[in-house]
């Protein structure tokens, strides 16, 4: 009997080595990763100039304490800050706990301003971890059922309705910031409109919100900017980031700008792991990679290609309701749960995942290239027509 506790329903596989986008098994069978840990590995497996940089650092130094200065760490926030436009960092190990940062931030800031109950508005579908404070941020009642009672001070609005948090911002003065995904990758690789983003920083400007983005998928080049908010012109007051940050090695990081920035001191917040030498040091390899490769161009490039070719091959295709994403964040929605594709195509020798159900997810690693990514498409559209044509659609 394991002796893990039995939080996962794992597929029947462990990988013993991983090169590119390429994973093989312990028997050694090859797996093509269109996953990527979920978001995590975007500069592909044993990346060679990520391997030397954490291989250098290993042998010469790990970890110390944020007792003291860390060099890496400083190196990294400047790296971030010169990157986004923002102010200042605080690093973490997850998503979770840089939400966590997030959120403490939004009350800091409202007591500050007086108010006594601040609360942070958050989204249907939306998913911002599994702590206490991020699952009550969480849409999804599969994520909270179990664990009341949930932390207070959240106020649920619809994905991607403006007029809807206008609403809140007429009604609720106890409001101090939002928190939105501008692609919600657990909630079905849903995708906000154009003008989503500038519409919720005119209400938070004139409202005196906090506008806190949770980028901890859509960051480090995954939507074909650096970070999602790049496309659309606007910068928020806070973003987090964990996934792609480290290239697999756990890092997570809380990026503020103006007073947001500014709020927490001495004893307000902290974290034992947070911002060490070695995870720090997987950061700036990560990002040196993602910038001299071009990966942010790569992600455009090759999702869209991915996107048109699945069109191509599936539009057609009775069941399947649309093919969506930004860069590489793909959703293929069908209209009938489709959780059993994860290891029909296991089987095939493909690393997929379904979300919400019904959305076949495909991140893989920025490096894709073209010719992989045409394998990809080529072997995942036979799986998905020959699912949908002996699986019954759900019912109406
Ligand atoms: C994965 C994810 C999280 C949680 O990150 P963990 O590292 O698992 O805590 C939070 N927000 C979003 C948008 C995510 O995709």
């Amino acid at each position: 009997m394991s002796h893990l506790m039995n939080t996962y329903a794992r597929l029947p596989v462990a990988f013993a080595r991983g090169e590119g986008v390429w994973l093989w098994d312990t028997e050694g069978k090859r797996y093509l990763d269109a996953l990527a840990g979920v978001a995590v590995n975007a500069v592909g497996h044993s990346h060679p100039k990520l391997v030397s940089a954490l291989r250098n650092q290993v042998g010469t130094l790990i970890h110390t304490s944020n007792i003291y200065h860390i060099e890496a760490q400083e190196k990294l926030a400047d790296k971030i800050a010169q990157l986004s436009g923002m102010d200042a960092v605080f690093f973490c190990n997850s998503g979770a706990e840089a939400n966590e940062a997030a959120i403490k931030i939004a009350r800091y800031y409202g007591h500050k301003k007086g108010i006594e109950n601040p609360a942070v508005v958050v989204l249907e579908n939306s998913f911002h971890g599994r702590t206490l404070a991020t699952l009550s941020a969480t849409g999804s009642r599969k994520v909270q059922a179990g664990f009341e009672p949930l932390v207070s001070g959240f106020v649920r609005v619809p994905f991607n309705d403006l007029d809807a948090v206008q609403r809140v911002a007429t009604s609720n003065k106890n409001v101090v910031a939002i928190l939105a995904e501008l692609v919600q990758g657990e909630g079905g690789v849903s995708v906000c409109g154009s003008g989503y983003l500038k519409g919720l920083r005119d209400i938070c400007d004139a409202h005196g919100w906090l506008l806190m983005l949770d980028e901890v998928q859509t960051g480090i080049g995954r939507t074909g900017t650096l970070f999602a908010f790049q496309h659309y012109g606007v910068t928020p007051d806070v973003m987090t980031l964990a996934k792609g940050l480290g290239g697999g090695v756990p890092i997570g990081a809380c990026v503020a700008k103006g007073t947001a920035a500014t709020l927490f001191q001495p004893g307000s917040h902290g974290s034992t792991f947070g911002g060490n030498t070695l995870a720090c040091t997987a950061g700036l390899a990560t990002l040196d990679i993602v910038e001299s490769e071009n990966l942010c161009r790569n992600a455009t490039e090759i999702g869209e290609h991915i996107r048109t070719s699945l069109k191509r091959v599936l539009a057609e295709t009775p069941g399947v309701k649309e093919i969506r994403g930004q860069g590489m964040l793909i959703g293929i929605e069908l209209d009938r749960p489709c959780g059993e594709l994860v290891k029909t195509a296991l089987n095939a020798g493909l690393l997929i995942n379904v979300t919400a159900d019904n959305v076949v997810r495909l991140v893989p690693p920025l490096i894709l290239s073209h010719a992989e990514a045409d394998q990809l498409v080529n072997e995942l559209a036979p799986i998905i027509r020959s699912f949908l044509m002996k699986s019954a659609p759900a019912a109406a």
